[in-house]
């Protein structure tokens, strides 16, 4: 029963590893705990016994209580931030709870983030600010909402003390689920330290969690490195697909489970542009849109460095299986690109000039400075009528500039063999209507913090839990900012 075991159902093996794989810390309890928002669904999907864990929510998810069965520790980790090798970083705000075992028989971390100080905070403070928690649960629900691997949100707490960033901040505790929280960075963390016996332990770990199929195979470790290497191509593509830009694509920030993970200073974008950057730590755009599969290959190729070596006895036939990995991560990629884009017009068929067409249309929403969500959207809604949704034109600076491009596009779905309903409705189903815009995520902060007003943090929950399904009464929240509300940077503000 419950009163026994506590509200999670504990089944942990990262602890078992072996001790230089983390640091046992516990949670440093805070001074008011309350719970702010809980995602009770998923605590049911999660096997979780939610009637328990609400009695005593705030002291467990603030991390002021440790429920029975976890064994909390903080990861180590290194990683390359924006592209110079930093040999240990680690959860230095974080701290593993332990893993539960969900209803569909796959195992999940329960992690808390900003609970405290951790041999890792070199000289962080280990806390987190209510603002950027509420940014993760927003955006990780909204990425699942719209069938993007990610980490999930499970709560959120404030702690009733502040945090001292730029300005006097409410603090908090987010309350994360993730398939793991193994990086790239956690295989560098052993590499560099010329630990391959860990580094060996680390990939046996990772395919018997996340790719058991690869166990008894031949060259399990080069299989690993691929397997990682396809699951980044794809989500990579899933997130270029609806405008989504990570922002800090370092290695610790890539997790070899393919999901989305650590969410800073991420944002999707309104208008256009292949360039574009939201994080206000990024002067060089390294982590812009377009940039993020070439970045996700940079990535991979420092995976690549740390197994090489378990690859095959013979180092150079080790390299060239990984450089042609790498160069396959890129077909792999360009595959799931274009097969979502040719879904988002409307496309069911190959034909050899659609990447053109495609290519053609972004180029006018750049110069048109296009709204990238509801282009494709509306023309969804111009699929299924003969003239063009007059509201899809008017996104365009020059409304009459994409007339011949949709001249185009119909003589294109003319050699379709789908009816207009069935293809407006698979357009549909594959062009929100409904992302989290960053002015919208930005004012749920700005209430939340200045005056502990969670409305508009709810109604945006809300609304993009179901972004494919048109919501008339919400009209409001599809639309791109209005010139004086756009936030130009997203801080990093941890
Ligand atoms: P991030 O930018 O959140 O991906 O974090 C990069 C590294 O900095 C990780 O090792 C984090 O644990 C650490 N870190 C970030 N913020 C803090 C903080 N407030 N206190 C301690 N460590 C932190
Ligand atoms: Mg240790
Ligand atoms: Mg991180």
């Amino acid at each position: 029963p419950a009163s026994e075991t506590g509200p999670f159902p504990f089944d942990n093996s990262y602890a078992r590893l072996p001790a230089n794989f983390y640091a046992r810390v516990e949670p440093t309890p805070v001074a008011e705990p309350w719970l702010i928002k809980f995602n009770r669904k998923l605590a049911e999907e999660l096997g979780i016994d939610t009637e328990a864990l609400e009695r005593d929510g705030a002291a467990v998810l603030s991390g002021n209580r440790v429920p029975p069965g976890a064994e909390p520790l903080a990861m180590a980790y290194a990683g390359h931030q924006f592209g110079t090798f930093v040999p240990q970083l680690g959860d230095g705000r974080a701290i593993l709870l332990g893993e539960v075992i969900d209803r569909g028989g796959k195992r999940r971390d329960i992690q808390l983030k900003g609970s405290g100080q951790t041999p890792y905070s070199r000289r962080g403070d280990g806390r987190a600010a209510l603002g950027p928690v509420l940014r993760e649960y927003i955006i990780s629900e909204a990425m699942h909402a719209l069938g993007v691997p990610t980490t999930r949100a499970l709560a959120a707490t404030v702690t009733g003390q502040p945090v001292y960033r730029e300005q006097i901040l409410p603090g908090a505790v987010f309350t994360r689920v993730a398939a793991s929280h193994i990086r790239v960075g956690t295989f560098q963390f052993f590499a560099a330290r010329g630990d391959m016996e860990s580094v060996k332990a680390l990939a046996d770990y990772v395919i018997a969690r996340h790719y058991p199929e690869l166990k008894d195979g031949e060259q399990p470790y080069f299989s690993l490195f691929k397997a990682v290497a396809a699951r980044q191509a794809e989500l990579i593509a899933r997130w270029l697909h609806i405008g989504f830009i990570h922002g800090v694509m370092n290695t610790d920030n890539m997790a070899v489970s393919g999901e989305t993970i650590d969410f800073g200073p991420c944002a999707f974008m309104d208008a256009y542009d292949p360039k574009k950057v939201f994080s206000s730590i990024d002067q060089f755009g390294r982590y812009a849109y377009a940039n993020q599969p070439a970045i996700g290959q940079w990535n991979l190729a420092r995976l690549a460095e740390t197994l090489v070596p378990l690859f095959d006895p013979v180092a150079d036939t080790a390299i060239s299986l990984a450089n042609d990995a790498l160069t396959e991560y890129g077909s792999i990629f360009q595959r799931h690109w274009l097969d979502g884009m040719r879904r988002k017009i409307g496309l069911s068929t190959e034909e050899d000039g659609d990447l053109d067409l495609i290519q053609s249309l972004l180029t006018l929403m750049h110069k048109g400075n296009a709204d990238f969500t509801l282009v494709f959207r509306r023309l969804g809604a111009s699929a299924e009528s003969e003239d063009a949704d007059p509201t899809l034109v008017e996104l365009f600076e020059e409304p009459g500039a994409v007339s011949p491009w949709l001249r185009d596009w119909r003589g294109r779905l003319a050699r379709e063999t789908l009816d207009a309903g069935t293809r407006a409705a698979a357009m549909r189903s594959v062009n929100p209507a409904f992302i989290p815009r960053n002015h919208r995520v930005e004012q749920a902060i700005e209430a939340a913090t200045r005056d502990a007003d969670f409305s508009l943090f709810e109604a945006l929950l809300d609304v993009t839990s179901r972004p494919y399904e048109d919501q008339p009464e919400h009209a409001a929240y599809a639309a791109p900012p209005e010139p004086g509300e756009e936030v130009l940077q997203t801080f990093c503000g941890t």
